[in-house]
Order: C-alpha cells, then sequence, then structure tokens
C-alpha cells in the first residue's frame, strides 16, 4: 500500500492539468466492467480524466432494470438520462472470477455477499466451457447477455430507438492485453 499513498502524495503537484475538470464532466462513454485489478480501463483506452464514466461490478453484471433500487441500475441511468453518453461499452475480461464461479457452481457459502449478488443478478452463462481457465467463451456469452439486459432499460431502450446510443460488447484478456469486439447479431467476438 505505501507505494500507493506515496504517488497520491505527489499526484496533485500540477493542478493545472485538472483546473478544466472543474467545469464539469462530459464523458465519452459508460463503461462497464469488472472490478478486476488487472482491467483498467483508462489504459486500454488511453482515456484521461472526464472522458470515462465507469461502472465496475464483480463479474460486471447488468442487474435486471426492475430489480428494485441498486447503485448499478442508479449509475446506468445517470450515464444515460444526465450525462447523456452516446456509447456504452460492457467488457468482460479472462479469468474472471465471477464468471468462473457461475461457470463451475463453485461453493460460495464463505462468501454470502458474493453469492448472493451472482445468485440475484446473473445466471451461469449457457454452453460448455471444458476447463478453460480463461474461461473466455463463458465471459463472452456473458456479456453478451448484460448487453441485452442493458436493452431492457427504458432509457437505454428509447436511446436505441432513435440513434443516440450504441452498445459495445468488449472481451479483453489480461495476459495479453489484446480487446475483442463483440459482432452484433452473432456470438463472434473479433478484434477491434
Ligand atoms: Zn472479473
Amino acid at each position: 500500500m505505501q507505494p500507493l499513498i506515496d504517488h497520491a502524495r505527489t499526484f496533485g503537484r500540477r493542478p493545472e492539468e485538472f483546473a478544466g475538470l472543474a467545469e464539469g464532466q462530459s464523458p465519452q462513454a459508460l463503461f462497464i466492467t469488472c472490478s478486476d485489478s488487472r482491467v483498467v480501463p483508462a489504459l486500454i483506452t488511453g482515456a484521461r480524466p472526464g472522458e470515462l464514466f465507469e461502472l465496475r461490478t464483480a463479474g460486471n453484471i447488468v442487474p435486471d432494470p426492475a430489480g428494485g433500487p441498486c447503485g448499478e441500475a442508479a449509475t446506468i441511468e445517470y450515464a444515460v438520462e444526465v450525462l447523456g453518453v452516446q456509447d456504452i461499452v460492457v467488457c468482460g475480461h479472462s479469468h474472471c472470477g465471477a464468471v468462473g464461479a457461475l461457470v463451475r457452481g463453485d461453493d460460495l457459502t464463505a462468501v454470502p455477499h458474493v453469492r448472493d449478488w451472482l445468485s440475484h443478478a446473473a445466471a451461469a452463462p449457457a454452453g460448455p466451457d471444458p476447463g478453460d481457465p480463461t474461461v473466455s467463451a463463458a465471459v463472452q456469452r456473458h456479456v453478451v447477455t448484460q448487453l441485452e439486459r442493458l436493452r431492457a432499460y427504458p432509457c437505454v431502450q428509447r436511446r436505441l430507438a432513435d440513434g443516440r446510443v450504441r452498445l459495445h460488447g468488449w472481451y479483453y484478456e489480461v495476459h495479453t492485453g489484446r480487446v475483442r469486439a463483440h459482432r452484433s447479431g452473432t456470438d463472434a467476438f473479433e478484434a477491434l
């Protein structure tokens, strides 16, 4: 932790670089991804402060909009209705612990909040995943499911209907840094 503290201590030494951010934010995209520390949206995209509005959840899960009040739905609605983001990315990643637990049906008794979150918010991705440690196929199916969930949000639905928002499904390999994008209308993820 100490290196992180040391960096934070010196971070604000060039306040002129950030002064413009006081005027507000107009992010290019809502970026929904897993909390996994190996996934760093600003590194992957090169985004500067103010350019990405992030929602990070265990397993980059988009909850059912009809599932009652939750912080994730509030974040999505704020990004779409208030900030007017024109692009939403759902980015899953290789070696995802949450998706792996869903696929394997892990016993999560020792982590009841994780168990409840996964059982409440996500279904195990359909189809086989024969022991692949990257769980790549399952993660990609899972990303497509989260995109479908997003389409069920009324604010997203309205903007999709008149072309004011675009949805993107990404798959990020933590061990190579490569990104693949879902090709709409298919199961395929292809190089960006
Ligand atoms: Zn993950």
